[in-house]
């Protein structure tokens, strides 16, 4: 592949990976934004909980003429042994403040001096000194505000480490560290392949485009040189006899005819490339347009005294198609089987008819094709060398198949080196009638 295409296949697997880079982080954020939600909200309900659990121990009793808050039957609080394992293994502290949000009692970790006591959940930094070693712990406190028949008894205030929930999200953090990285990669590599695929016809074109143009700039070299040479040789010698004149004049004429076919046949190429518009298909009779046809190329073959057979049905074979295209593709077929035939051989042009589509054969018993050379005759300025010695510039066959192609049609070529040749132009289109 050349720098350009390159160049741009680097392009588009960049700007894939950027793109679909970008797609696949902002999904990895929103998952790891998602779970930490999720684990979040996971974690305060059981909080709560567990906050609910404890509450439901607090009593409110009149005690020798005193109402009083009893604490005893909480968990952890008092005397109630209810899910104390529990408690006691997952809760960090536990508190019971008065309504006007002094420290009355506390379970393991104590406070800090002042603490203002709003109700609701918060996220605390606790600092631990064990064995010498600071560590810190990261804390989820719930403040409970504790109600009885509508009088405030005080607040009970728990807190749970959230080592759990940091356990998830370093896991969480770690795959994401690896498959988006992963990820991304592989991206790459398949915006690497799915560009070298884009690129590929773009390229294939390219290359068809090169080969063409210099082809083409081949084959008009030589022609145009020789108009030249002739030109140049007719004006030094201006004194040369009328007959030397005439035939310089001829075969400038002659090369300027085959430069002018050349340069219309690489138009047409040019113009009627892709498809056919189905509206400027026509209904035509078939058999008619091949007998005009034949008895247009009757007197060339005539010329070299060649037998020209028709093998064409009775009655006529209505098919859509467009007449001077399909006209032109049947001519360069017919025009080779009498270039390439010598004198006394025979040329033929048959139509066979089956249920789906219509085969023209145009047959002759010339020359031939060498075996090695039928795979590309079809190509572009393409010539057997064996024929070298005739007019021609290699575009006719090419010609043909582009507009048997556009008419979604087919043609094959059977041939024997020394014994013949068969084209065949097979159309799919629906007969009319
Ligand atoms: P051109 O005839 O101008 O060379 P075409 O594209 O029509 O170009 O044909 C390409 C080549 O195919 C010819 O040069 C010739 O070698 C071979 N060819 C085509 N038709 C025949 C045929 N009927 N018999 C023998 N060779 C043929």
């Amino acid at each position: 592949m050349t720098n350009i295409f390159r160049r741009s296949r680097r392009n588009l697997a960049r700007w894939f990976t950027l793109s679909m880079g970008s797609i696949l982080v902002i999904f990895a954020c929103g998952i790891y934004v998602g779970v930490v939600q999720d684990r979040q909200k996971a974690f305060d309900e059981e909080l709560y909980s567990k906050s609910r659990v404890m509450a439901a121990g607090i009593r409110y009793r009149l005690q020798q003429g005193q109402w009083r808050v009893k604490l005893d039957d909480v968990p952890l609080l008092g005397s109630n042994t209810l899910y104390i394992e529990r408690l006691e293994s997952e809760i960090a502290y536990a508190r019971w403040y008065s309504p006007a949000g002094k420290l009355l009692l506390f379970v393991k970790e104590q406070p800090p001096p002042s603490v203002k006591i709003s109700p609701g959940f918060a996220t605390l930094r606790l600092s631990r000194t064990e064995s010498a070693s600071e560590s810190q712990v990261w804390l989820r406190q719930v403040t409970l505000p504790v109600l009885q028949d509508g009088i405030l008894l005080g607040y009970l205030q728990i807190a749970s480490p959230l080592t759990p929930v940091q356990e998830t999200l370093t896991q969480l953090c770690l795959l994401l560290a690896v498959g988006v990285p992963l990820g991304i990669a592989a991206i790459g590599m398949t915006g690497w392949f799915l560009g070298g695929l884009a690129m590929q016809p773009i390229y294939e074109s390219y290359e068809r485009l090169n080969r063409f143009t210099s082809y083409a700039s081949h084959e008009l070299r030589n022609p145009l040189a020789k108009v030249l040479s002739h030109a140049q040789l007719g004006l030094m010698s201006l004194l040369e006899p009328e007959t030397e004149a005439r035939s310089r004049l001829q075969t400038i004429i002659k090369t300027t005819k085959t430069i002018s076919n050349l340069v219309s046949d690489l138009l047409f190429l040019a113009r009627h490339e892709g498809e056919i518009n189905p509206q400027i298909l026509k209904q035509i009779d078939l058999v008619e347009l091949l007998g005009d046809i034949a008895q247009e190329q009757a007197i060339y073959c005539e010329d070299k005294e060649l037998t020209l057979k028709i093998n064409l049905p009775q009655t006529g074979i209505k098919i859509l198609a467009e007449p001077d295209l399909l006209c032109q593709a049947i001519l360069n077929l017919l025009s080779n089987a009498i270039k390439y035939t010598p004198a006394g051989g025979t040329v033929e042009l048959r139509l066979i008819q089956d249920s789906r589509h219509v085969n023209i054969q145009i047959a002759d018993n010339g020359t031939g094709i060498p075996a090695a050379d039928i795979p590309y005759i079809f190509e572009q300025f393409y010539r057997s060398d064996v024929h070298r010695t005739h007019n021609g510039c290699g575009l006719g066959l090419a010609i043909a198949q582009q507009i048997i192609q556009a008419h979604k049609g087919k043609i094959t070529v059977s041939s024997t080196f020394g014994q013949g040749s068969r084209f065949q132009i097979e159309l799919f289109y629906v007969k009319i009638g």
